[in-house]
């Protein structure tokens, strides 16, 4: 069934909120996205009836604690189509997703003169630890091109992964373009050459489908709180057998198989992943998250954010006086949608938009990269999710039109 997001609007308590006397029009969601009540009572729940800690305890509540933890590593593996529960690793978040790949599986196999592969549309968290990684070993970093219709230019990546190359770690879906790369396209590109595909599905997981068989990738990183979870709560999946080549990130409680005074040997599977007590009760209201989205259907999530998008385009570019950047295709994007009011600084839009209760993005969005190519010092972005309306669009559109007339930049068509 389709998603009703008027009848879903009710379990979510935040959007209740007045601000600055409008009701709240929460249009930031790739940055993180609200929690429905049963996600914010699953926390109560487990603290009020579950708690303790987890794999250590035999008495009850420590069994049921985590049998409760355990499950969810089974929900999150099925979210993305994986075959094995075991290759997901709970980490804070995809940014401590992908460190600990760099580390873990780059301080191993990467050396001077190897080619790390990435793209000018990253986001510093997939951009940083492979910049460290490279001070680290010596190896070099490439950036794939984007296309002026805010694609990636596909050519230029099939021309820079070669024999050198030894990683390429892209993005899913960019968080201010909106654009959904061809992951499967890239990974025969990779795998051709024998090196090893990261992809970065912070913005992907929470809004498509997603098979990480069909996407043919070797690992996969998202977060918990840009779909209706926690934060706090990362997730990590590595292709079978994987994780077993790879030595600990952190050493500590948990990891271990036995620890020897001359040294010690490691817990088998994502546990030698997970040193120290975890984030156990946000990970179990990841859980009840990730149940809510099933209900709905991951396929009724992208099609409510298809239409969205494809409204919030339309009325953006009629309006007048506004760039919108990315593709247009909307089968090729999702539901980030980033764009300029001429001759309005992004941060002073935001402002005047707040002040009708809306929360949009203004900055650079954490791809720096990305706005120096677009030649932007900024943008502003509106992201839509599963409980967005047509009318937070229209009161966009209004609130902009203010913007507008306030840097006395009114278009002709809407002067009055
Ligand atoms: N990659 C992309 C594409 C993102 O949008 C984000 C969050 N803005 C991240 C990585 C980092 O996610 P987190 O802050 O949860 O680690």
């Amino acid at each position: 069934m389709s998603i009703q997001p008027a009848q879903l609007r009710k379990d979510f308590p935040i959007l209740e909120r007045q601000i600055n006397g409008h009701p709240l029009a929460y249009l930031d969601n790739a940055a993180t996205t609200q929690k429905p009540r049963p996600v914010i009572e699953s926390l109560v729940h487990y603290y009020e009836t579950q708690n303790a800690n987890i794999h250590r305890g035999i008495h009850t509540l420590a069994v049921e604690a985590t049998k409760a933890y355990e499950d969810v590593r089974a929900k999150a593996s099925k979210h993305i189509g994986a075959t094995n529960t075991e290759d997901i690793v709970f980490t804070r978040n995809t940014t401590e997703s992908l460190n600990l790949v760099a580390r873990a599986w780059g301080d191993a196999n990467l050396q001077e003169d190897d080619e790390i592969v990435l793209s000018l549309m990253e986001h510093h968290s997939n951009i940083v630890p492979w910049q460290l990684l490279a001070a680290r070993t010596g190896a070099r970093l490439r950036y794939a091109d984007i296309a002026p219709n805010g694609l990636l230019q596909i050519d230029s990546l099939r021309k820079m992964i070669g024999n050198r190359t030894k990683l390429v770690s892209i993005t899913h879906m960019s968080n201010v373009l909106g654009t959904i790369n061809p992951i499967a396209e890239i990974a025969e590109m990779t795998h051709a050459v024998g090196a090893l595909l990261i992809v970065d599905g912070a913005q992907s997981a929470p809004h498509l489908p997603v098979d990480v068989n069909q996407l043919g990738c070797d690992v996969f990183a998202f977060s918990a709180h840009k779909m209706l979870g926690p934060t706090g709560v990362g997730v990590l999946w590595a292709r079978p057998g994987l994780l077993a080549e790879m030595d600990p990130f952190l050493g500590g409680g948990e990891m271990i198989s036995i620890v020897r005074p001359e040294g010690s040997t490691w817990a088998e599977g994502p546990h030698k992943f997970e040193a120290g007590t975890p984030n156990i009760a946000d990970v179990i209201a990841f859980g009840t998250a990730l149940d809510y989205l099933h209900d709905l259907g991951m396929e009724n999530v992208r099609e409510h954010e298809k239409h969205i998008t494809a409204y919030a385009i339309d009325a953006l570019e009629s309006s007048g006086g506004i760039t919108v950047h990315g593709p247009r295709d909307i089968e090729a994007r999702g539901g980030a949608v980033s764009f300029e009011v001429d001759g309005v600084h992004p941060h002073d839009v935001s402002t005047i938009v707040d002040a009708y209760g809306i929360a949009i993005r203004a900055g650079h969005h954490c791809a720096q990269l990305l706005m120096r190519y677009l030649n932007v010092p900024a943008t502003n972005r509106a992201s839509f999710y599963i409980y967005n309306e047509e009318h937070e669009v229209d009161a966009l559109l209004n609130a902009l039109e203010e913007a507008k007339r306030m840097f006395g930049n009114v278009d002709s068509r809407t002067a009055v």
